[in-house]
């Protein structure tokens, strides 16, 4: 489903992707690992063009995202992301937040995208919220929202950048659920993350980045317990 060859990113004199090449299979859940700084969020913005990669190609069912005659809208628009900071509109409601791009850009008829948008929020536990504004809602809740905002508009793929980082301990677990629960629908999904039990779980793969390289790849049982490199060993050190 994807095919990342040759990734490179630059900002000014700064490399921060040095070469990254991967392939993710559809349904297949990734999780990004690796020391701050170490290119994981540059990555993901690469993989929707957020950025724009200095070299190498990505490719999505595919189209190629990086050639100049992509169509970056319609290829975005099949991606959802999910940031460490929820990203809520705040003058909509809950509701509002679900239906305002599929209405949008998708043409949705109001009734049409506020039906998804409510089947949405029972999945993800917070059908009593959809005349709530963010602003009221607790942390947890908030992100629960924001990812079924991404849903809303049927992606094929979602992109999680450090989705509990923001959160209180005792809220990561109900976003974590919901993400789990999407992993078993079969959604492809690629999740930078520092919950090591959720990698270890849940991901079919980890992906180790440091220093903007792709240092280790392979099934989180291997990774864990037998990482190969020093650097992927000390970081699980500092982590574990
Ligand atoms: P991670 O998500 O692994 O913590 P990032 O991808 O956010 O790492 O950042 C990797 C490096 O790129 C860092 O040194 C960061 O300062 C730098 N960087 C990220 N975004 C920008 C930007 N827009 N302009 C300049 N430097 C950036
Ligand atoms: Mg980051």
């Amino acid at each position: 489903m994807i095919h990342v060859e040759g990734l490179r990113k630059s900002f000014g004199e700064l490399e921060v992707l040095k070469g990254i090449a991967t392939d993710v299979a559809s349904g297949e859940v990734v999780a990004v690992i690796g020391p701050s700084g170490s290119g994981k969020s540059t990555f993901l913005r690469c993989l929707n063009l957020l950025e724009t990669p200095t070299g190498g190609t990505v490719q999505i069912n595919g189209t190629e995202l990086t050639s100049p005659k992509a169509d970056v809208r319609a290829a975005r628009q099949e991606i959802g992301m999910v940031f460490q900071h929820f990203h809520l509109f705040p003058h909509l409601t809950v509701l509002g937040n679900l239906t305002y791009a599929p209405v949008k850009v998708k043409r949705l008829s109001k009734a049409a995208a506020e039906e998804k948008a409510l089947g949405l929020l029972s999945r993800v536990g917070l059908s009593d919220k959809a005349g709530a504004y963010p602003s009221s809602l607790s942390g947890g809740q908030k992100q629960r929202v924001a990812i079924a905002r991404a849903l809303a508009m049927e992606p094929r793929l979602m992109l999680f950048d450090e989705p509990t980082s923001a959160l209180d301990p005792e809220m990561v677990k109900e976003v974590l659920d919901v993400m789990k629960d999407l992993a078993k629908s079969g959604m492809t999904m690629i999740v930078v993350t520092h919950e090591m039990g959720f990698a270890r779980e849940v991901a079919d793969r980890v992906l180790f980045l440091d220093q903007g390289a792709l240092i280790e790849e392979g099934p989180p049982e291997t990774f864990f317990s037998h990482p190969k490199t020093g650097r992927a060993k000390d970081f699980l050190q500092k982590v574990l």
